[in-house]
């Protein structure tokens, strides 16, 4: 089969890689439909994260079961399956407190990028819907295996309640899957955090009412202004730089919650500082297997329609410059077809 290969900051080749097999009872192999590059993909790629020995790359996939393990029973070869970035044995007591990105199992995905994928956990990884989707709703299921869960794990972590105020940081696909989550939550007023009209435009579409250009203490300022001089109840951390960690601490009130979910980088938090602003603050990778079942129900029943951050579709072939295009921010987020 082939796959992507990362060999050092900018250089991603499309390879020639051995088919993965089963290697445990609880694995299985598919057959991958979709797949595509996250921002986070981009830390290795940008220098930011070391590339010590090249590795393949990918951690979002939807797939056609191929194979399947001995233990692999609620799944079989031919369904169509959505799985998390984050793999679990949803039985363990982390994944029955709901915390399966936890799993005392866990494996994280790393080799998506590619024809076909091994799926450790299988068991308590995959979930298989009825039918095989329509083409036009794989998109949408393919930003539920990672960006729309984890931007939904962000609104569950921030607290977003119906009739609340909600503030989102950050407008790549996981902030705007952000605005689904806090619309779908409930929240009356949403204001994202963006400067890029493309992205604004998107934001507003998703559920957003109020759009904030401004960044940094000015930000937070206009955040002020928009809230009574109050801040928001929930904010939505989706970027993962000390700037934006300052600023969603600094948006919401006191008694509000930050629910932070860009993979932090050079982020301190100040302990006084959060002591004396009793504002709550919940984070990490999302347990996205809780919420596979809902949010798959959620996309077939047209309720929502987090595919349209996916503003560059690419043969899987081209994965390179899928890369170079969101380095380069020319897209926000490319999926990538075998
Ligand atoms: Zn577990």
């Amino acid at each position: 089969m082939r796959g992507a290969v990362i060999h050092a900051p900018g250089d991603v080749r499309f390879e020639t890689l051995d088919d993965p097999k089963i290697l445990h009872p609880t694995d299985a192999i598919i057959r991958t439909v979709a797949t595509c590059v996250c921002g986070s993909d981009l830390w290795p790629y940008r220098g930011a994260e070391p590339v010590d020995e090249p590795h393949p790359m990918g951690h979002e996939y939807v797939g056609i079961v191929e194979e399947v393990g001995s233990e692999v029973t609620h799944v079989k070869p031919g369904r169509f399956v959505v799985g998390s970035f984050a793999t679990s044995d949803n039985t363990c007591a982390h994944c029955r407190n709901g915390w399966q990105s936890s799993c005392l199992n866990r494996e994280f995905m790393s080799t998506c990028q590619a024809d076909y994928v091994r799926i450790p956990n299988a068991h308590g990884t995959l979930v298989a819907t009825d039918e095989h989707p329509d083409a036009e709703l794989v998109p949408s299921l393919l930003a539920v295996s990672d960006v729309m869960g984890t931007g939904w794990y962000a609104a569950v972590a921030a607290e977003v309640t119906p009739g609340s105020t909600a503030v989102v940081v950050g407008d790549g696909a996981v902030g705007l899957c952000g605005v689904i989550a806090a619309k779908e939550l409930g929240a009356e007023r949403i204001i994202a955090m963006s400067r890029h009209e493309s992205r604004q435009k998107l934001a507003l579409e998703f559920g957003a009412t109020d759009i904030v250009g401004e960044r940094g203490e000015d930000g937070v300022a206009r955040i002020k202004d928009l809230t009574g001089g109050i801040g928001a109840d929930s904010v939505l951390e989706c970027v993962g730089t000390a700037e934006s960690m300052r600023q969603a601490l600094h948006s919401a009130r006191p008694g509000g919650n930050v629910g932070f979910v860009g993979v932090p980088h050079d982020v301190a938090i100040d302990g006084q500082e959060l002591f004396f602003s009793h504002v709550g603050l919940r984070g990490g990778p999302a347990p996205v297997r809780a919420y596979l079942p809902d949010l798959i129900d959620r996309v077939l029943a047209g309720r929502i329609d987090p595919g349209k951050v996916f503003d560059l579709a690419l043969p899987l072939d081209q994965v390179a410059e899928g890369y170079r295009a969101m380095d380069e921010r020319r897209a926000v987020k490319a999926l990538l077809k075998p």
